[in-house]
């Protein structure tokens, strides 16, 4: 057969787009947190970070990498969802700051953070993905799940 030690046979097949098992996302195996409001485009959940009573995310429901995947009606309808979080996050726990963030580097699906801020949790004023610079205040608003979901129908 003349073929040498080295030969192809041996070696495996690089993997390719097509061989190569695509990593599950998060966001479409799971949803994210407590619901607590959603539509057929996106939903809104509230995410259980100890140092945060109130964080949510906007999570739209199809796997889409880029706000500008998205058509300018659906952009306009991820947009009216993330500011009735915050506004909803303003009504029930009067916070400092909201920040909103859409970051997606570790998780590359449409997702936007809207996190209500106090001058005395554990990060301010860093991000909350920066330094921590004190302990975070424990112990959420009471009925926080129910009064957001409330609000939340209200405004969408
Ligand atoms: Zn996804």
């Amino acid at each position: 057969m003349g073929q040498s030690k080295r030969g192809v046979k041996n070696k495996k097949p690089r993997p390719t787009s097509a061989t190569r098992a695509r990593p599950v996302c998060e966001l479409c195996a799971q949803t994210g947190g407590e619901i607590l409001w959603r539509d057929k485009r996106c939903r809104v959940v509230l995410v259980a970070e100890p140092d945060y009573a109130g964080f949510c995310r906007v999570i739209w429901n199809d796997h889409v990498r880029e706000m500008t995947d998205l058509s300018a009606a659906d952009q306009r309808h991820c947009m009216r969802v993330v500011l009735a979080v915050e506004q909803a996050l303003r009504g029930v726990l009067k916070p400092h700051k909201i920040n909103l963030a859409s970051l997606g580097n570790m998780t590359p699906h449409v997702h936007w953070h809207v996190i209500p801020r106090t001058t005395r949790d554990a990060h301010f004023p860093n991000p909350v993905w920066g330094k921590k610079l004190r302990a975070g205040q424990r112990g959420a608003a009471t009925r926080l799940r129910e009064r957001l979901a409330a609000e939340l129908l209200n405004l969408l």
